[in-house]
């Protein structure tokens, strides 16, 4: 296929793939937009090679030349999506699915469906993903360790070690080199959905599977749902195949915006980190604030821990949405504790450094003094009774001043 990630040339700077990858056909096709292709099915008078390449997809799970026979089989506007994303993170494919969990679901899948059922992983990880190995529901069965422990808890049938860094919520950073070490043979899963292949590209420091929350910093407007997996060529061949049979397919709308959003990642990412690391040091310098949590690769989450009711900051902010998700072009503010992760037991998210006092702020493009006065005020809204119990009332809101 002409959009093979393979197709297109080794060396361009990661602001160039973003424009350009997974669009190189476009010129000879006579076009500049990425056409968006909507069918569920694609007629073929030919039955004898349809059976072929069914049969070639069984044996590799490999992208099939031609049309794709159904559309969850494939998409050739998501095939962009993917193609543009495996080259920004130096993979050799990658495969969407319809949200980061189902990403996530797939790889466990493909985990399990080869008798290796045992997961390591480490806290905190995004509280679905907690959940999802927590709870079994996929018949993984999960060892919590931090990285010391990794090459400790490996066992006959440990399929997959997972980590996120910079960890959500608390921003935590893992050194995916000494992981990496700890994995042995065991494939290490990196959940990059914080970081952006802008900021770090894991498979770089030896991960062999990428996974993102599309819904974050890729799509990036905060209007388009999805997950994709960055990873050779024969364990992405593994996850079309569990793709296929499940279902968890992308829709080619979100593809085509996805593939839209990546072009602007480079420079979403750079601005908004800017403010982020701007509005870490003013948090820092804050009296309502007791500890701030800014990763050193950067990027455009803060974390804080306040001295009152988080919840009344929540309830206080007027410009910032509070919200759950991140990575859109609008800061938003959440409780962790409250929303994010609420479904991880207590005790798990203690342990794993989430307090009770954390929020979790996603910077957006907004003007850094406009946000800073957002935060300041609904900081400074914190009632002295706060400090020690809840309060009970909503704050109104009171109108924005123009400037
Ligand atoms: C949101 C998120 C996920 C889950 O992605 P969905 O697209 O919501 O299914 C996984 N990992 C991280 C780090 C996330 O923030």
């Amino acid at each position: 296929m002409e959009n093979s990630a393979s197709a297109a040339p080794a060396t361009r700077a990661l602001a160039t793939e973003a424009v350009h990858a997974g669009r190189d056909d476009l010129a000879r096709l006579g076009l500049h937009a990425p056409p968006l292709d909507l069918s569920t099915t694609y007629p073929s008078y030919d039955a004898a090679q349809e059976a072929e390449r069914i049969d070639a997809f069984a044996a590799t799970g490999a992208r099939l030349d031609g049309p794709p026979v159904y559309a969850r089989l494939d998409n050739p506007t998501t095939a962009r999506f993917e193609t543009a994303l495996a080259r920004l993170e130096g993979a050799q494919d990658a495969v969407a699915f319809a949200s980061g969990m189902a990403a996530l679901t797939a790889v466990l899948l493909v985990r399990a469906s080869q008798g290796l059922r045992h997961v390591i992983a480490v806290r905190p990880l995004y509280g679905c993903s907690d959940h999802l190995l927590a709870a079994g529901l996929l018949g993984t069965e999960v060892t919590w360790t931090d990285p010391a422990g990794i090459a400790a808890a490996i066992r006959p049938d440990t399929g997959l070690v997972m980590v996120e860094t910079p960890a959500n919520p608390t921003l935590a950073e893992v050194d995916l080199a000494a992981v990496r070490h700890a994995c042995g043979s065991v494939p290490l899963l990196v959940d990059n959905t914080f970081a952006t292949p802008v900021l770090q590209r894991p498979l770089e420091s030896g991960a062999r599977i990428v996974l993102h929350s599309a819904t974050k910093y890729l799509g990036g407007h905060g209007d388009v749902m999805g997950g994709v997996v960055a990873c050779d060529d024969e364990f992405a061949g593994q996850l079309r195949q569990v793709r296929f049979a499940t279902g968890g397919v992308l829709h080619p709308m979100a593809g085509y915006l996805l593939l839209r959003g990546l072009s602007t990642l480079p420079v979403r990412v750079k601005a908004a980190s800017a403010s982020a690391a701007e509005l870490a040091s003013r948090l820092r310098a804050h009296p309502q604030v007791t500890r701030v949590h800014y990763p050193r690769v950067g990027g455009a989450m803060v974390s804080f821990e306040v001295q009152g009711d988080p919840r009344e900051v929540i309830a206080a902010v007027r410009l910032i949405t509070p919200a759950v998700s991140l990575g859109s072009v609008d800061t938003l503010i959440q409780h962790p504790a409250s929303i994010s992760h609420r479904i991880v037991a207590e005790s798990d998210r203690h342990s794993a450094g989430v307090s009770d006092r954390l929020l979790r702020l996603s910077v957006g493009l907004e003007d850094v003094d406009d946000l800073w006065g957002d935060l300041h005020q609904a900081l400074s809204a914190q009632t002295p009774r706060s400090v020690n119990h809840r309060s009970s009332g909503v704050r109104q809101p009171s109108a924005p001043a123009v400037r």
